[in-house]
């Protein structure tokens, strides 16, 4: 069983069905997006009701063995698979890339959560991508002189309640088309969280060409080990099993 919500997940979900074919490979998913893009094999979706309800969920269905490949950022779940692995003498490791490396690392400010980046925004920062996901926007909500460009891959059910806003829907870009962006909506500032994936590191790139103010938010430390940084190290560990 594979936690997952991530790129990774999908394409170790892949890559498992590819080199043991009559293995049965689940996929959970949170269920945050209305169109997930999704992996091979089954999938479940929603939450298990914290770590007992996982553990029920892995006795009942046999589950040999528990990757968990959840974003950088789902510390509750990562939390949760730790202990439901134990209680349900599960195997269980973590996919994780590590965090994103720069070049020109001193210009980007690595800040330890969303309040420390909201702390680093009050010095500086007038037109401000904020590339944090959904869960966490409305926290920037009292900087009311500010404008603010949001993106999230499901149209929002309300209006976000910023005074100055424009929000995008959609999945990242390529590096242009994330340098694009910025310069369209002359952006000074980027926030975004270091997720590790290749897939979102292209707007930080992009920030960077442009020579922007970067506030990183650092993920949370990693659950337990073991860890794998790849998919060949996870299905190293598979192997092993
Ligand atoms: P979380 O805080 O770790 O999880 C909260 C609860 O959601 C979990 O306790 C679990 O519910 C359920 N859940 C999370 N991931 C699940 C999965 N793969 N399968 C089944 N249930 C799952 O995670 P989050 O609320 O999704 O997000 C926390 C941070 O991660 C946010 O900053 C968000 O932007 C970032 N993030 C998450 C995802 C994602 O796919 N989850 C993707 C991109 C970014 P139960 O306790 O009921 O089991």
């Amino acid at each position: 069983m594979i936690l997952g919500g991530t790129a990774d997940a999908r394409a170790l979900a892949a890559a498992v069905q590819a080199r043991w074919p009559d293995m049965r490979v689940i996929t959970s998913l949170a269920g945050r997006t209305a169109t997930p893009r999704l992996p091979v094999g089954e999938v479940q979706t929603g939450g298990f009701g914290g770590a007992a309800g996982l553990a029920d969920y892995l006795r009942a269905e046999g589950v040999a063995a528990l990757i968990d490949a959840t974003h950088p950022f789902a510390a509750e779940m990562s939390k949760s698979a730790a202990e439901a692995a134990t209680i349900a003498r599960v195997p269980r490791l973590v996919l994780a890339r590590p965090p994103w490396q720069f070049v020109q690392n001193a210009a980007v400010q690595h800040v330890c959560s969303i309040n420390a980046a909201k702390s680093a925004l009050e010095s500086a920062g007038q037109r401000i991508f904020l590339a944090i996901g959904r869960q966490e926007v409305n926290q920037f909500k009292m900087l009311r002189d500010r404008f603010f460009l949001l993106r999230f891959i499901d149209p929002p059910q309300s209006p976000p309640d910023f005074a100055q806003y424009e929000v995008l829907t959609g999945r990242p870009g390529t590096r242009e088309d994330e340098r694009s962006i910025l310069q369209q909506f002359a952006i000074d500032t980027l926030v975004a969280k270091n997720g590790g994936s290749a897939a979102s590191r292209a707007k930080v790139d992009a920030a960077l060409d442009l020579g922007l103010r970067v506030i990183l938010i650092d993920p949370p430390d990693l659950p337990p080990p073991p860890h794998a940084e790849s998919i060949d190290g996870a299905l190293a560990w598979l192997d092993r099993l």
